[in-house]
């Protein structure tokens, strides 16, 4: 079957330009970045020129990117490793629509106070209600940069300028906006940041984080030296070298895929709210992300309505990907003051520029012919 495929924020297609720059890594360049001889000098040198193509997209420096697994490690390292070295302060300022990778390492930490704090209805923090959160107790304050569920931006460069002004650190999960937006590091003033090389056309199982020069904070996966001490384990030379080309890819047309997404993810919205069967799109309409749809249908179960997308050779995905298969509705939603019943009638479309207008106008069309056969 041709599949159309609307779930990039689930994950993306390696690009095969980005493929091209990791083949040699996985190949004749086989070697162990921490061997002494001639192929482990090799796989130092890509390491070496990944870690400099991030750093200068990010505005970084070479030493502030360490490479990952991916987001949820990155976001795992963030609260696990500034609580290694929090001192005695013990207080952690989150929002409530954070990835499961942030909120379910957040409730599992001991002896930490731990404060989420709510988005209004259109998805969004207020920027005033999370520093007020803030307080002379707080070493973290951690807001994600775009929500994966409703694509909604939050005020993290507000965030990180009243908590740099009181000391605390800040950590944004920036894993669906890497990608979408041009990040800068000092610009967004946040003391880290985690992204993952899937969301972009890069290959899964890989991801960095940027630690600003001075940061405290302990490593979570300890044993080997690599990672300048912070990050044990053999190094993913390919996978770096996958990340680091993708994001300068992707950065090469941001601009012009920026506006094609963007209209065509706003074609699809109009259709839809068009179409006379009690669609609504949830969080902000235009504060979120370029790709992102995410749509009530009060008038069928969002399980239903995606098996039957699914039949129809389209896929989209109920909230998170990574509770599709739970009949729990989105946490998302539900903060965002959702009735349970409507947060499970709820389905994120995420585009990409690879989709065309006459695939939304048959994916309307069999939305149609689903909800009002
Ligand atoms: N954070 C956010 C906002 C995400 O959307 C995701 C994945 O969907 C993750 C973290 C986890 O990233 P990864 O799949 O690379 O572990």
């Amino acid at each position: 079957m041709n599949y159309i495929y609307l779930d990039n924020a689930s994950t993306t297609k390696l690009d095969k330009k980005v493929l091209e720059k990791m083949m040699p890594y996985l190949t004749d360049n086989f070697g162990n970045a921490n061997s002494v001889h001639g192929i482990g000098r090799n796989a130092v040198k890509g390491l070496d020129e990944a870690r400099s193509i991030v750093a200068e997209l990010l505005n970084a420096d070479f030493n502030e990117i360490y490479f990952t697994s991916g987001g949820t490690e990155g976001d795992n390292w963030a609260l696990n490793g500034f609580t290694k070295a929090r001192g005695n302060k013990n207080k952690i300022v989150i929002s409530s629509i954070e990835h499961s990778a942030m909120l379910k390492t957040a409730n599992e930490l001991k002896g930490v106070e731990l404060v989420k704090v709510k988005p209004s209805a259109n998805g969004i923090v207020d920027a005033k209600d999370f520093t007020s959160a803030v307080d002379n107790n707080t070493y973290l304050a951690s807001l994600m940069l775009a929500n994966n569920e409703v694509g909604t931006f939050q005020p993290v460069k507000e965030v990180s300028e009243y908590c740099k002004s009181k000391g605390v650190s800040v950590f944004t999960d920036a894993v669906q906006a890497m990608g979408a937006l041009e990040i800068d590091v000092k610009d967004l003033g946040v003391d880290m940041l985690s992204f993952s090389a899937h969301k972009f056309n890069g290959p899964k199982g890989v991801g960095a984080v940027y630690i600003k020069n001075g940061t405290k904070i302990g490593g979570i996966i300890t044993g080997g030296h690599q990672e300048r001490e912070k990050r044990g384990g053999t190094s993913n030379v390919a996978g770096a070298i996958g990340l680091a080309y993708a994001l300068k890819f992707n950065r090469e047309t941001l601009n012009n895929d920026k506006k094609y997404i963007t209209d065509l993810r706003n074609y699809f919205i109009d259709k839809i709210l068009s179409l006379d069967i009690g669609a609504k799109l949830n969080g902000d309409r235009d504060n979120r992300l370029p790709n992102n749809a995410n749509i009530l249908f009060s008038a069928i179960v969002g399980e239903s309505l995606l098996y039957k997308l699914d039949i129809n050779g389209v896929c989209a995905s109920l909230g998170a990907a990574c509770s599709a298969g739970s009949i729990d509705p989105s946490h998302v939603l539900k903060e965002m003051g959702l009735s349970d019943v409507d947060a499970k009638s709820s389905i994120r479309f995420t585009f990409s520029k690879e989709n065309t207008y006459d695939e939304i106008d048959r994916v309307v069309s069999i939305i149609k012919s689903i909800i009002k056969p």
